[in-house]
């Protein structure tokens, strides 16, 4: 079976060579070809016929098609559906702050969590996301859309945690300096809380910031709108938290999208109050964004009001997300859902 040749370290594609018989700069030199996007062997044209043969014989690449690209008028935001080598689809976005142009990457085809307010999870899993397809998600982003890429976040579709190995490799590849060279603190993972991988990740002292959906900080509302929190729970959650930030030096953020009437009372504000300042996290305020097929509305103007009144008093730190790019579709998930129910409908 060929090999996924973008899923390789340049140090391993060097190995590779070395065991064909080939000089190891040639490593280097198709790396060069690989960062300019190029997707086929018959075009590195600086490497002899021979070895380009060599390689179409023992290596797999495969460029991503783009299926559709929507631009927003009001902010800039580029929202890519891509389709992978099998037609399955994954959506990536880009977005442009003050501090440079964030990409926010999908890991998975779907996913199994079954978040109650969420679109991507719909369908449930399909597949794990090859480190490959992960790192030409940021590199054809870069190169479509021409702006230069600072900043990785794994929000898109699926749980980076539940496809642990494949993202840790996507994270030594994009921060290779022979590669993208993209510092680890410009990356963040988000999790909905599979704690199990805390320390996993916390030992491999990546310096990437860790965000955890809270979304909710008591078991019964919150194992009620995320299916991952029963038989783990949020005291253990905590304290995962706890100590990666105790492992790492790195403060955890809590992402809590507003759901009315679900858990944006004084009684969840109290209970993140109590569970922020346990673990030093920082809390994001995410207004919930509509999905199609889910019965939540975002929290009024007066219930955030109210909310943020008691974070204040109880001196949390936290930010309310600036929505960018809501005229092209929400947000994640939901350009690949209308997709699907297009072709169920086909
Ligand atoms: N599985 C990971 C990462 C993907 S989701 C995780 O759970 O963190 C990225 C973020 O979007 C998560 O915080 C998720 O809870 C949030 N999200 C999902 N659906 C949403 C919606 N309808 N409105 C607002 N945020 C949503």
């Amino acid at each position: 079976m060929k090999k996924d040749l973008l899923s390789l370290l340049p140090e391993e594609l060097e190995a590779e060579l070395a065991a064909l018989g080939e000089a190891k700069y040639r490593a280097g030199q198709v790396g060069k070809w690989l960062t300019r996007g190029v997707r086929s062997f018959e075009e590195m044209s600086d490497l002899p016929k021979t070895l380009r043969d060599k390689l179409d014989q023992n290596f797999d690449l495969y460029r991503p098609k783009v299926l559709s690209k929507q631009v927003s008028a009001l902010d800039g935001t580029i929202k890519y559906l891509w389709e992978l080598r099998d037609g399955n689809a994954i959506e990536t976005v880009v977005m442009s702050y003050q501090y440079g142009n964030t990409v926010c990457i999908s890991s998975q085809v779907g996913c199994r969590q079954g978040c109650a307010f969420c679109a991507s999870t719909i369908g449930g899993l399909v597949r794990c996301l090859e480190p490959s397809e992960m790192l030409d998600e940021v590199l054809f982003s870069e190169l479509d859309s021409g702006k230069k890429i600072s900043h990785i976040v794994l929000m898109g579709i699926g749980e980076p945690l539940d496809n642990f190995d494949n993202v840790v490799r996507f994270l030594k590849l994009v921060n290779h300096p022979k590669g993208l060279n993209i510092g680890m603190r410009h990356i963040t993972i988000s999790t909905c809380g599979l704690i199990e991988r805390f320390d996993e990740l916390a030992a491999l002292d990546l310096q990437l910031t860790l965000t955890v959906s809270l979304h909710a900080p008591d078991d019964e509302t919150r194992s009620r709108i995320m299916p991952a929190n029963r038989g783990r729970g949020v005291d253990a959650l905590i304290e995962g938290c706890r100590r990666y930030y105790q492992k790492t030096g790195r403060r955890i953020s809590f992402e809590y999208a507003m759901i009315d009437g679900v858990n944006d009372t004084a009684f969840h504000a109290q209970e993140l109050v109590r569970r922020a300042r346990q673990c030093g996290a920082h809390v994001n305020l995410i207004p919930l964004n509509r999905v199609e097929e889910r019965r939540f509305r975002p929290s009024t103007q007066g219930h955030m009001k109210a909310f943020m009144k008691i974070l204040d008093e109880g001196g949390v730190n936290y930010t309310v997300r600036r929505t960018l790019g809501s005229d092209v579709d929400a947000s994640c998930g939901q350009l690949r859902r209308r997709m699907e129910k297009k072709t169920e409908t086909e």
